[in-house]
C-alpha cells in the first residue's frame, strides 16, 4: 500500500518546496473566493490560520468529522495502528445517512460469502463491471484498489463484528429479512453481462424492512469504541485551521455553545456526508437533482464538510453527480411494461437497476416519460411510487390522452411484443424472465417526472482525494494532514449510479486508508 500522495495521470510533477508552500496559500485564498463568490454557507467555512489561535484546547492524533461510515472506518483504523482518534458528531445520534441506509456493502472477488453460497467470483470481473458500468467518469485507480482490496474489507468488517447470514436472495430488491447476499446492481443487464461475468456482490446485515444500515453502524461503533476511539455527539466542527504552509493543523468546534479548538497531530478527516440538504449548493451545482423528492440523506448532509475542504484549497469533482433512485420494483411484474420518452419511443431496458432507470429519465429525457403497463404486468394496487396518468382500454386511446404523436406508441409496443413473445429485445437486451407482449386491457401509464413519481436523491460530488483520502488541491497537490471519506469526497459512486452498497464499501475503504496514510505520514 502506497503512503505516499500518488499524482494521478492528470496531475502535474510535484513543484518545489518554495513553489508549493506559496501556491497552497495562495490556493486556500483561491478556494474561499471561488466558494465565497457564490454560497452563504462558505462565509463561515473559511479556514483560520493557525497563529490566530492564542491556544489549543485539546489535542488528539486524527480528528474525524462526522459519525457515519467514513467517520467511523476511519476511528476503527486509526486504533488499529496505535493512534489517538476523535470523531465529532453534530447531531445527537450517531451513524447519520449510514444508520438510516439498507447497510449494503458492494463487496467481492470471492468473498467467505459468496463462496459459501456456491457463486464464483473474481477481482477482475469485479474491476470489469465496475469500469464499464462507471463509463467515461470511472475513478480507475479507486475501482482497482477498491477491487483489490475487497476480500481484505470483507474480513475486516467480520473482524469488527458484522455478521451476515448464509442466505442468498433472488429479487432484485432485498426483502428478505434472513438474507445476506444477493444482486444488488446491474450486472445481469446489457450489456455488462457480456462484459464482465455477473455474481451477486450486495453483502448485508440480516435485518427487516431494509434497516441493514442500522445494525452495520451499531456494530461499527461499538467496535471504535471497544478499540479506544472517541466519539463525541453534539459537536459541530466549524472550520479547519491551517498552519502558514496550508497544512492542517486543527479544527474549531462549537460545543455546548462555547467554541473550542483542537489540535490535529496526524490529520483531520472530513466524513460529514454530501450536500443534498444544502438547497444553496443543489441549485449552483446539481439542478437536476433538485427536482427529485424525496432528498435521501441524513440532515447533517449540509455540504459544510466539502465547504471547509474548499476553504483549504480542495478541488471538487463530479459535483453535479448523484443518485436518482426510480424504484419501479419490486414488484418485478412491471418491468414487464415499456419505459417510453416524451415521444412514445421506448428509451430503456426496463430490469435496468433503478438508479439507472432514474438517470436515464432525469437527465437524458429531461423528466419526462411513463412506464406503460397492461393488466397482467400492472401493480396490484395503489402504489405510493408512482402515480396514474393515463389508463384506457386501447393503445391509441391511451396515447391520446398521453398527447402522443401519432401512431408512435402503438408503433413502440407492436415492435416490442413481435419480439418479446419470442422471449427477445433486440433494442435493449432486457433479460428473457422481464419480457412479455402487453396484450391484455387495460393499458396504464404511469407518469415518470420527478414532479409525480418518487425519485430519491443524493450527491455523489465532493473533494478530489488520492486513493489514500489525502484531499487535492487545485494543482494535484495533496494537502497535508487533510483527508475525505464518503460523501464528502468523491469516490466510487458516479453517474448513473448502478448499483446499491458503493457508497457504504467506500466510505468505509477510503476511510480505512485515511486513517493508515495519516498514522504513518511524517509529522
Ligand atoms: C434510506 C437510505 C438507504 C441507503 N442505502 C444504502 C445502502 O444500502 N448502501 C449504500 O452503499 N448506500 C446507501 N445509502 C447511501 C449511504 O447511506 C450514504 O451515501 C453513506 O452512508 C454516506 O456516508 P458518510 O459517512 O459520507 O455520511 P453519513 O453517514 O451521513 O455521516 C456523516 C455524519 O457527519 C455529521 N456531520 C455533518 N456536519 C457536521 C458538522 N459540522 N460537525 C460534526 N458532524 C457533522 C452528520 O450529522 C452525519 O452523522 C442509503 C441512503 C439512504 C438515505
Amino acid at each position: 500500500m502506497s503512503l505516499e500522495s500518488k499524482p494521478t495521470p492528470d496531475t502535474p510533477a510535484p513543484l518545489s518546496a518554495e513553489v508549493g508552500k506559496r501556491r497552497r496559500f495562495l490556493q486556500a485564498g483561491a478556494g474561499l473566493l471561488a466558494a465565497g463568490s457564490s454560497l452563504s454557507s462558505s462565509a463561515a467555512t473559511a479556514a483560520l490560520r493557525r497563529q490566530d489561535i492564542k491556544q489549543w484546547d485539546e489535542e488528539t492524533d486524527l480528528l474525524i468529522m462526522g459519525s457515519g461510515i467514513g467517520g467511523i472506518a476511519a476511528a476503527i483504523e486509526a486504533r488499529r495502528q496505535g493512534q489517538r482518534a476523535l470523531v465529532l458528531e453534530k447531531f445527537h445520534v450517531l451513524g447519520g445517512s449510514s444508520a438510516l441506509s439498507g447497510g449494503v456493502c458492494y463487496l467481492g472477488g470471492g468473498t467467505p460469502l459468496q463462496k459459501a453460497l456456491g457463486f464464483e467470483d473474481s477481482v477482475e470481473a469485479m474491476r470489469d463491471f465496475m469500469l464499464a458500468a462507471s463509463g467515461l467518469h470511472a475513478p480507475k485507480e479507486k475501482i482497482a484498489q477498491y477491487c483489490e482490496g475487497s476480500l481484505a474489507l470483507f474480513d475486516w468488517l467480520v473482524d469488527n463484528g458484522v455478521r451476515y447470514a448464509q442466505q442468498f436472495s433472488a429479487e432484485k430488491e432485498l426483502s428478505h429479512k434472513a438474507a445476506s447476499l444477493y444482486y444488488c446492481g446491474g450486472e445481469k443487464n446489457a450489456p455488462f453481462r457480456t462484459l464482465a461475468r455477473p455474481a451477486p456482490r450486495g453483502h448485508v446485515p440480516p435485518a427487516e424492512n431494509q434497516t441493514g444500515g442500522r445494525e452495520l453502524m451499531r456494530v461499527l461503533t461499538a467496535s471504535a469504541r471497544q478499540l479506544g476511539a472517541q466519539i463525541r455527539t453534539e459537536v459541530e466542527v466549524r472550520q479547519l485551521v491551517l498552519e502558514s504552509d496550508g497544512s492542517v493543523a486543527g479544527l474549531r468546534v462549537s460545543q455546548a455553545g462555547r467554541l473550542r479548538h483542537i489540535r490535529a497531530r496526524r490529520g483531520v478527516v472530513l466524513a460529514a456526508g454530501g450536500f443534498i440538504h444544502n438547497d444553496e449548493m443543489l441549485a449552483l451545482f446539481a439542478p437536476e437533482l433538485n427536482r427529485c423528492r424525496p432528498r435521501w440523506g441524513h440532515a447533517g448532509h449540509q455540504g459544510i464538510g466539502i465547504l471547509m475542504g474548499m476553504a483549504a484549497g480542495g478541488r471538487t469533482l463530479r459535483m453535479d453527480h448523484g443518485f436518482a433512485v426510480l424504484p419501479l420494483y419490486p414488484p418485478e411484474s412491471v418491468l414487464k411494461g415499456v419505459v417510453v420518452n416524451e415521444k412514445g419511443q421506448r428509451c430503456i431496458a426496463e430490469d435496468s437497476y433503478y438508479g439507472v432507470i432514474g438517470h436515464e429519465m432525469l437527465y437524458r429525457q429531461a423528466g419526462r416519460g411513463s412506464l406503460i403497463v397492461d393488466a397482467d404486468c400492472d401493480y396490484p394496487g395503489t402504489d405510493y411510487r408512482v402515480v396514474v396518468q393515463a389508463r384506457d382500454a386501447s393503445l391509441s386511446g391511451l396515447a391520446r390522452q398521453l398527447n402522443l404523436p401519432e401512431g408512435m406508441l402503438e408503433q413502440t409496443v407492436a415492435y416490442y411484443n413481435s419480439h418479446a413473445s419470442h422471449g427477445r429485445d433486440p433494442l435493449f437486451g432486457k433479460q428473457a424472465e422481464y419480457l412479455a407482449p402487453l396484450l391484455k386491457p387495460p393499458f396504464t401509464a404511469y407518469d415518470l417526472s420527478p414532479e409525480k413519481a418518487f425519485y430519491a436523491t443524493q450527491t455523489f460530488g465532493g473533494l478530489d482525494t488520492t486513493v489514500d483520502g489525502e484531499v487535492i488541491n487545485a494543482w494535484g497537490e495533496a494537502i497535508p494532514g487533510l483527508y475525505a471519506a464518503g460523501r464528502c469526497s468523491a469516490g466510487l459512486p458516479v453517474a448513473p449510479y448502478y448499483a446499491s452498497g458503493l457508497s457504504i464499501g467506500d466510505g468505509c475503504f477510503f476511510g480505512r486508508r485515511a486513517a493508515t496514510h495519516a498514522a504513518r505520514r511524517k509529522v
